[in-house]
């Protein structure tokens, strides 16, 4: 009896195993002292995993030198949804790690390619066609700058909004293109970005945009610099910047900030502005989401400041914050971990 109860649960094994190594994502069983348990048969074509011979190995090292190890090293934190395999030419991966009773995990992986070449077919085509725009843009906006009114004083309106609508195809077009440069990069530049005279410009900047019709105020009060690209940082703090002059009502105040927290740094515009309903928040960073697209449209805006700024605080490893209750104003936070500050002075 006790026989035929084990030889059926080898049975079961068996099809287990079997069904495991049906399935089209890799799974690969990792104890708790992160070694490779166990892996499917998937595992070989997308990851490389052989039997018996990796059996046993730290699955760390196992991919150490590849972008996959790299993760794992960080702790493979959250789901990655487009990472090179570790195979050379392989297929482009999703990975997850999933915990599984008290410390074992399942690292499972997914062939994304076809979604990964969609994508960059997407932001090639957003990339050619803003490319294109430029030069037929840049021609109209010309010859619309020579135009003199006064030529023709009934047409002056017409010419006047005909300018103010190329100056923001213009816009939008740059914006586009500072995007896909943005989405082509893995990782920022190191150089150190000074953030005293980047603070000083900022105030000037927001005093020249305000041109008076609010308080604008800077507090410095760390004295750390940034680790990162100088031109970038610039175009997202700026961003935030003109945002909370656009959408702060004449009268009202704006304040730059700059302080330490924790080991890292906060980069904060806080405002004395419209606000922003809770419900719309956690849609603010994608592209053309407007609150209202006419205060957008009237204060010359294109929809994607906010796109530019997530995308360069996460190639430095940053965070935004958003804070806001509408009528009584916001504040956009930059967290900047320890790794991007830089507090020697040179
Ligand atoms: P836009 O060019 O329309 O300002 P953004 O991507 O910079 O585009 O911002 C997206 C939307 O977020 C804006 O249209 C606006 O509705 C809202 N928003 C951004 N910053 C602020 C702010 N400081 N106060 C109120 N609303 C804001």
């Amino acid at each position: 009896m006790r026989q035929q109860a084990q030889s059926e649960s080898v049975r079961w094994l068996a099809e287990l195993r079997r069904s495991a190594d049906a399935l089209p994502d890799a799974s690969v069983l990792v104890d708790q002292r992160g070694r490779i348990r166990w892996f499917n048969h998937t595992a070989g074509s997308l990851l490389g995993l052989f039997r018996p011979q990796d059996r046993g190995h730290e699955l760390g090292a196992r991919f150490a030198g590849t972008e996959l190890g790299a993760w794992l090293r960080h702790g493979g934190m959250g789901p990655v949804t487009d990472i090179a395999s570790p195979l050379p030419e392989g297929p482009r991966l999703g990975v997850m790690l999933i915990p599984v009773g008290r410390r074992a995990r399942i690292l499972l992986a997914r062939d994304v390619s076809a979604i990964s070449r969609l994508e960059q077919m997407r932001r090639d085509f957003v990339a050619n066609v803003s490319h294109e725009l430029r030069t037929p843009l840049t021609v109209i906006h010309g010859y619309l700058e020579l135009l003199d009114p006064n030529d023709v004083p009934a047409l002056a309106p017409v010419l006047d909004e005909m300018r103010t609508q190329s100056r923001r195809m213009g816009q939008i077009v740059e914006d586009l293109l500072t995007l896909s440069r943005l989405e082509a990069q893995q990782t920022a530049v190191d150089d150190r970005v000074a953030m005293a005279p980047m603070l000083a410009s900022l105030l000037r900047e927001a005093e020249a945009l305000s041109q008076s019709r609010h308080r604008v105020e800077l507090v410095r009060e760390s004295r750390a610099d940034l680790i990162g690209s100088s031109r970038d940082l610039h175009s997202a703090f700026s961003n935030l910047v003109s945002n909370a002059v656009r959408y702060t009502p004449t009268g009202g105040s704006i304040r730059i900030s700059w302080r330490d927290v924790g080991e890292g740094a906060v980069y904060a515009v806080e405002d004395s502005g419209y606000g922003i309903p809770a419900d719309h928040i956690s849609r603010l960073t994608e592209r053309f989401y407007r609150v209202s697209s006419s205060r957008s449209r009237a204060t010359g805006g294109t929809g994607l400041g906010l796109s530019i700024v997530k995308h360069v605080l996460s190639l430095h490893q940053a965070e935004l914050h958003i804070e806001s209750r509408p009528g009584k104003g916001s504040t956009f936070s930059c967290e900047f971990p320890a790794a991007r500050i830089q507090r020697t002075a040179t």
